[in-house]
């Protein structure tokens, strides 16, 4: 059996990948604190994560976008959004929104939970597939920002005056706090630990 590099007393430093032995406590070459697993990734991982499916609750209640038409206003949110797009057959657009506004956060959480129990023993599931899962987490993040992005764009384009205006709403701030946080989460999270369970139920496998 090879041993793992934690067993050898190695560890990989985060910024510049330096592999060097962990009682130096500091990477050689960047200075750069060293650990072998981020420390309390999991506590971490499901503090961030729950705290954002708060958030996800008023992103998804509250008014996303205040129009103001003629003296009238009318609030919108994110799915009343898609429901209007999708009333004016901009088919394309409401699918974009509510794939990036609602399905990928909502997955997002569902992975990262998967994730946390996988990595503390909970759940079994293929560790090929877990880290896969884990990439791609982190990878869309930034595109779950569509929706501010859409709504930035609108407020800076749309200033008519008295004619028409379009204000962010209370969504876009829970919005853009539920994508942060979940960001946080997913960062926060070691896909080593993943490597360690597998180790631990079959010694025979080898580990980063
Ligand atoms: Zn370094």
């Amino acid at each position: 059996m090879n041993p793992s590099a934690l067993e050898l007393g190695l560890a990989a430093c985060h910024t510049c990948n330096k592999v060097s032995n962990v009682k130096t406590h500091h990477c050689p070459r960047c200075g750069t604190h060293l650990h072998p697993r981020k420390p309390d990734s999991l506590a971490r991982c499901l503090a961030f994560g729950i705290t954002g499916i708060l958030a996800y609750i008023p992103a998804n209640l509250l008014p996303i976008m205040l129009v103001t038409q003629l003296g009238t206003e009318e609030k919108s949110t994110i799915l009343g959004g898609v429901a209007t797009f999708w009333e004016m057959k901009a088919y394309p657009v409401a699918i974009t929104i509510f794939i990036a506004s609602v399905m990928i956060p909502g997955l997002k959480f569902v992975a990262l939970g998967i994730l946390c129990g996988a990595a503390s023993g909970k759940i079994e599931i293929n560790p090929r597939i877990a880290n896969r899962m884990y990439y791609l987490t982190e990878l869309v993040g930034r595109w779950s920002m569509v929706d501010v992005f859409v709504v930035a764009i609108l407020v800076g384009l749309i200033q008519m005056g008295n004619l028409m205006s379009i204000e962010p709403g209370a969504a876009a701030i829970a919005f853009g706090l539920m994508v942060i946080l979940t960001m946080l989460s997913a960062h926060a999270f070691d896909p080593k630990l993943i490597w360690d369970r597998l180790r631990q139920s079959d010694p025979n496998s080898t580990s980063p």
